[in-house]
């Protein structure tokens, strides 16, 4: 469609960091987390969440809070800084041996590690498996020409039971360039097989 051809480059996500045209970024949570929480958990306590493409979530924090672990990537160190410090969380900063000028920040809890690095850097054999996936602002914000590595890779990170809940937008792709993306229903039937 109209949006097949456009990319966002990482220069210019780290550039909406600094110059802080987050427009994405809910201070107070995604209302249809709250809404589907149930539908992650399913019952279950101490789960492994993944966040893909995590900015600085407020929903790391809340799940951390209910006693998951919770791993996420984002390729700007500002917005893994900022979630920290905006939730006055201590955190230790070190180097990850497997992806060349990679870092990862983890609470000092243990139970929130956060990896600056691309997504596509990450496979299973470094960060494991997960029970659980938020995908909010992830797939949408993924080029359209890296949709299906984006989500064959994240078909790799699931365990068996994983729940996975994915929020898209709808809209005409005419009438704007996006990210956020337009990713008909049909396409992510066929992204996820
Ligand atoms: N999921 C978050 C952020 C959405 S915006 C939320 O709900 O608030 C998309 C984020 O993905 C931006 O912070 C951008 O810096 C990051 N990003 C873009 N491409 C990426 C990539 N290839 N790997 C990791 N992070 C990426």
């Amino acid at each position: 469609g109209a949006q097949k051809d456009r990319a966002v480059t990482e220069a210019e996500w780290l550039r909406k960091w600094e110059t802080g045209n987050i427009g994405f970024h809910k201070e107070r949570g995604h209302p249809l987390l709250q809404k589907y929480l149930d539908v992650l958990l399913n019952g279950r306590s101490g789960l492994r969440i993944f966040f893909p493409l995590c900015g600085k979530a407020v929903e790391m924090k809340w799940l951390a809070d209910m006693g998951h672990s919770v791993v996420g990537v984002e390729v700007s160190e500002q917005a893994l800084k900022e979630f920290f410090a905006e939730h006055k969380l201590p955190y230790c900063e070190e180097p990850v041996p497997e992806i060349s000028g990679a870092k990862r920040f983890q609470s000092t809890s243990g139970n929130i590690s956060l990896y600056c690095c691309s997504i596509y850097d990450l496979s299973s054999s470094i960060i494991g498996k997960f029970d659980g996936v938020w995908d909010r602002g992830a797939l949408v914000a993924v080029n359209p020409c890296d949709r299906q590595r984006y989500v064959s890779l994240m078909i790799t990170l699931l365990e068996k039971n994983a729940a996975y809940l994915l929020v898209t937008v709808s809209y005409d792709p005419n009438k704007h360039k996006g990210p956020p993306f337009y990713v008909p229903e049909s396409e992510v039937k066929s992204l996820f097989g």
